[in-house]
């Protein structure tokens, strides 16, 4: 049984697909206008380990992510929807380059450093410029049925038209329009300021918008929460199992989408609802002014096995809000190693253990709770060393965390299979090259990887960190 947090209900939920053993998972994916920072990966690494608890649990994800490379303003996550710069075009006039280059670079960089993550491919990564006559319809439909209304400046969901409205996050409409700030510019022409665009007509200040299509509107182009409601239910069905993003889509771009995507069908859209908890970085907020929104080529920069942030993500429970410094990376790195090590050092203990297969269930019944339990992953990998510091033998020790790293990605498998039965004084040197590589000193690095060849032993450096293989 898998117990999921809900946001929708406020409690944890015993799991149960609408079509089991079918689950239809829509993640809200990058805005392609920059790199992505680790905030952001902390949010697709939890929606990874999600996909894969289901999957260990013998259900078939069908998984969908979207990039966002139209229609994001600024003020969408600040809780000040429809206002502020369209993301893209700030990104294009930063590189002095046009929206669709900017928009084709940071997706083909999300898609390869992806991988350093060990993170696994959607079986769906659609773009939401790929999907405009389906948002077209849809915004018909919210038109047809009055829960939507034109303006000079474009087509808006009417809030008041919609008496479920707010109900995710609880908020209550007159809160929202307390809270929204005093020098934030407003359409005068929203019924309701609340209201939210479905779509923005070149006119105004959007004149010399470069992304724009013909609608029975007028050109323009669509608001950023319309794609995902779109896209969704285009790909997975009106109705769809489990729907996911950070904490900051709560209030404004996931309530704008269950209005929406409700108000069309009638029908319930996702029936789970699940946000993970921000980063936060040296105890605050993360932002690309305050120069802490570190992209995976920053960390990747300074020496750093990118799955050792991958553990670090793991060692906090995905409701928890995070703070990431540099020595709690390097804390992760090490304990990544030493999980590595450990178990390339037990390699040579086979002899004089007896087998037991009772124990080695055990564990695997004590991950399978953990991971199951709202994908508890600080208690999993906790179970994790335990299997690991046990005196089970090596082949089950093996096969125990192999099974655990198909819901962990730690990619153990790269070691295990490869299994370089290294001394400590190797274990060592490798460690000191890795050191030196951290700090810069390749010279330094160098002269270990030389001591290392003469001791018989080559260094490779694999996505998933250093692996030590004896010459052949
Ligand atoms: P964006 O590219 O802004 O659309 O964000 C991509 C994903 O990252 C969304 O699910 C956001 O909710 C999430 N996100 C943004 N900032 C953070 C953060 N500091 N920590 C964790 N997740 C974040
Ligand atoms: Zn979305």
């Amino acid at each position: 049984m898998i117990t999921l947090y809900n946001s929708l209900t406020r409690s944890k939920e015993e799991f149960t697909p609408i079509n089991p053993p079918h689950v239809s998972l829509y993640t809200c994916g990058p805005t392609v206008y920059d790199y992505q920072h680790i905030g952001n990966w902390r949010t697709f690494v939890f929606e990874d380990i999600l996909r894969r608890t289901l999957e260990k649990n013998n259900y078939k994800v069908n998984h969908v992510m979207n990039a966002t490379d139209v229609g994001h303003l600024s003020g969408d996550n600040l809780g000040d929807a429809d206002t502020g710069e369209d993301k893209m075009e700030k990104g294009a006039k930063r590189e002095k380059k046009n929206v669709w280059d900017v928009a084709q670079f940071y997706l083909d960089d999300f898609v390869q450093t992806r991988e350093w993550l060990n993170i696994l491919p959607p079986a769906k990564f659609v773009r939401a410029t790929e999907f405009i006559q389906e948002q077209i319809a849809l915004i018909q439909k919210l038109l047809d049925k009055d829960l939507a209304y034109e303006t000079e400046t474009g087509v808006f969901f009417s809030v008041d038209s919609y008496p479920e409205y707010g109900k995710l996050s609880g908020q209550k409409l007159v809160d929202k329009r307390v809270a929204s700030r005093e020098e934030v510019e407003e359409d005068k022409l929203k019924k309701n300021p609340a209201d939210f665009a479905l779509w923005f007509k070149t006119v105004g200040k959007f004149a010399d918008h470069q992304m724009r299509w013909p609608a029975p509107w007028g050109e323009g182009f669509p608001g950023w929460h319309i794609e995902c409601s779109a896209m969704a239910m285009s790909l997975l069905g009106e109705q769809i199992d489990i729907h996911t993003g950070g904490v900051d889509h709560v209030a404004i771009h996931h309530t704008n989408e269950i209005a929406q995507s409700e108000g069309a069908t009638g029908k319930p859209f996702a029936k789970y609802w699940m946000h993970g908890e921000f980063l936060m970085v040296d105890g605050g907020r993360m932002g690309k002014s305050l120069g802490n929104a570190y992209t995976l080529h920053d960390i990747k920069g300074k020496g750093f096995d990118l799955l050792a942030l991958r553990y670090l993500y793991l060692g906090a429970h995905y409701r928890d809000k995070l703070n990431f410094t540099w020595d709690s990376l390097e804390a992760a790195q090490t304990a990544l190693v030493r999980l590595r090590n450990q178990f390339i050092a037990h390699s040579e203990q086979r002899i004089g253990v007896e087998a037991t297969s009772d124990t080695g269930k055990m564990y695997l019944q004590k991950f399978m709770d953990a991971i199951n339990n709202d994908l508890n992953t600080p208690q999993a990998l906790a179970v994790v060393w335990e299997a690991v510091k046990s005196d089970l033998p090596q082949e089950a020790k093996r096969s125990l965390l192999l099974g655990f790293d198909k819901v962990l990605g730690l990619g153990l498998e790269t070691e295990i299979v490869t299994e370089a039965e290294t001394s400590q004084e190797v274990q060592e040197l490798v460690s000191a090259r890795e050191e030196a590589r951290r700090e810069g000193d390749f010279a330094k690095a160098d002269q270990v990887r030389q001591r290392l060849e003469n001791l018989g032993y080559t260094v490779k450096d694999t996505k998933s960190g250093p692996l030590v293989v004896p010459k052949v």
